[in-house]
């Protein structure tokens, strides 16, 4: 018998001793651990636990310190957590990353209060910048200063060398300065395209704001991004999340969006999780790039795609049943045709693709019900879950069909304290009963997850937490909240942030809970939301942020 024959033997007789380390052996040894804190674990009715055991990428154990440094080794980090609280990490639900990635680098309107201040800024930026370049961006909100919309001649004096074409928040509509419009060829005679509108003056001339379809016309002439400058923005954009404990995004972007997060893990720079979806038009091409590349791994995964019913409540073209209080000749408008939309619905799902849809107004919302269960019973059934993205202002009959027909709302809380403010003087009184409907929806047994929807709002999950449960809108009018039957619990909107996100992404069998055999992502905050008055909750501090069993981030 030679020796080796005579080891294999041996081995048959011990088989435990002989089997060679393998990956799961190595990975049974802690190299992270963390002790002496709040675990939060997302799995409800869990023991409480004070400590979290990590190898490679892994969750090895949830427990008590001691279980917990048991199986650290010797070199392992080990982090003392002195009482702060610890999470699966925040997903975000909604995000359109790559553009704000670009608006980190851009000017930033987002609080500009007076039209003053609004035209100094873009002047400022635009002196800045180089001639004859595009000046975009901005998150600007006209309700700052009373609702009245920005206008060109507001900034053409200060932008006479740079096209300006700055979006309000929610993307709904954009401020060209006369540079931006005399380069898309929009004129007194340009008709508005289908699904949108050039607002324009009482002789008839643009304003400069152009609303929903009608940006596509300035879209067209805007020079395309190049691969380095989408590099810098992801780049710029994953930092800004990581520090605030987001470690999953689901990215309603491009396939320029997509292409940039595929590099980025090439080249070892993607420190964060990506679901990326792309717009539901190009459903065709996205079947086929998945029958040829597949649909990613754990850390980027693709095969969604988004889609538009309609508007938004700010830019009044969300689509509801009955007009606006407050502009009462108009009850919003479908920004796709619906007969396409359909059909693309229809064949997107019968490919087997991730189908999610925008939808705000009450009628858009029923809308996208009635279509998600035609095309659910011509497809017939599998585990789809379609979504409605924002699934903002809900009829009656609505908020029960989520659960009956497997559609997910996914929300946005912090639109809640931000367009409360003003939404009542928009859609009145018994429309807001059912708006950001998070109770009714929890209730009702929707998979209720939540998202930032950034840029139209910060990317910071513990801000979304507190809206949810305080609903206090943010010009402190509402101090008990706005619409306060609506609200939840803390622990509801983690759920939100963490579990839900994962079943809404299709990986909630290795992620959003803190569980041995996970995926190890966790934030560590410095106290437990839980425990502090709601009101502090957006002064938390995220401490640390681990993704894949990497410490991403780490407060200096
Ligand atoms: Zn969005």
């Amino acid at each position: 018998m030679t020796i080796r024959l005579f080891l294999i033997a041996l081995c048959l007789v011990a088989v435990a001793s002989c089997t060679p380390a393998t990956g799961t052996d190595r990975a049974q040894q802690a190299d992270l651990v963390l002790v002496g804190g709040v675990v939060w674990t997302g799995v409800p009715g869990a023991a409480e636990a004070t400590a979290v055991a990590i190898g490679g990428n892994q969750i090895l154990s949830v427990g008590s310190d001691a279980d917990v440094r048991a199986i650290a080794t010797s070199d392992a980090r080990v982090i003392d957590l002195g009482g702060r609280f610890v999470m699966p990490g925040f997903g975000d639900g909604h995000t359109h990353f790559i553009g704000g990635g670009f608006q980190l680098g851009s000017v930033d309107l987002r609080d500009a209060a007076t039209p003053a201040e609004f035209a100094r800024r873009i002047g400022d930026f635009a002196a800045s910048q180089p001639a004859g370049r595009w000046i975009t961006g901005g998150d600007w909100d006209h309700e700052m200063w009373g609702g009245a919309l920005p206008e060109r001649v507001w900034v053409d004096s200060l932008s006479r060398e740079h096209p300006v074409a700055v979006q309000r928040l929610d993307g709904h509509m954009m401020l060209a300065n006369s540079l931006a419009l005399e380069l898309a060829g929009i004129t007194r005679d340009t008709p508005d395209p289908a699904g949108g509108t050039i607002v324009r003056d009482v002789r008839g001339e643009p304003t400069g704001v152009l609303k929903d379809a009608a940006m596509d016309l300035v879209f067209a002439v805007q020079p395309e991004s190049s691969e380095d400058e989408m590099d810098e923005a992801f780049e710029r954009a994953q930092q800004h999340a990581l520090e605030r404990g987001v470690t999953m995004i689901h990215d309603m972007g491009s396939f320029g969006a997509l292409e940039t997060y595929r590099r980025a893990e090439q080249r070892g720079a993607l420190r964060m999780r990506v679901y990326a979806f792309v717009p539901i038009a190009q459903w065709r091409q996205l079947a086929s790039y998945v029958a040829d590349a597949g649909r990613g791994d754990d850390l980027l995964k693709w095969g969604g795609l988004k889609g538009f019913v309609d508007g938004s409540l700010g830019s009044t073209t969300a689509w509801f049943y009955e007009p606006y209080q407050d502009e009462p000749n108009t009850s919003g408008l479908m920004v796709t045709d619906t007969a396409e939309l359909r059909t693309q619905i229809v064949g997107a799902d019968s490919a087997g693709l991730h189908v999610v849809v925008h939808a705000i107004g009450d009628l858009a919302n029923d809308w996208l019900l009635d279509t998600f269960e035609y095309a659910a019973a011509q497809n017939g059934a599998r585990d789809r879950r379609f979504r409605i993205e924002h699934a903002q202002h809900l009829s009656s009959d609505a908020i029960a069909r989520f659960n009956a027909l497997g559609v997910l709302p996914s929300m946005q809380p912090y639109h809640a304290i931000d367009d409360g403010r003003w939404a009542e003087k928009r859609i009145g009184p018994d429309r807001i009963q059912r708006t950001y409907a998070f109770r009714s929806l929890l209730d009702a047994g929707a998979g209720l997850h939540f998202g930032s929807d950034w840029t139209v709002a910060p990317i910071d999950p513990l801000l979304g937490v507190y809206a949810a449960v305080t609903r206090r809108t943010t010009d402190g009018a509402n101090p008990d909240g706005w619409v306060p039957a609506q609200k939840i619990s803390v622990d509801e909107a983690l759920h939100a942030y963490t579990a839900a996100n994962a079943y809404a992404a299709f990986m909630e069998d290795r992620l959003g809970t803190l569980e041995a055999g996970r995926l190890a992502d966790l934030v560590v905050l410095s106290a437990d939301p839980r425990s502090v008055d709601p009101s502090l909750i957006p002064e938390l501090r995220v401490d640390f942020t681990v993704v894949d069993g990497s410490v991403v981030f780490e407060r200096q």
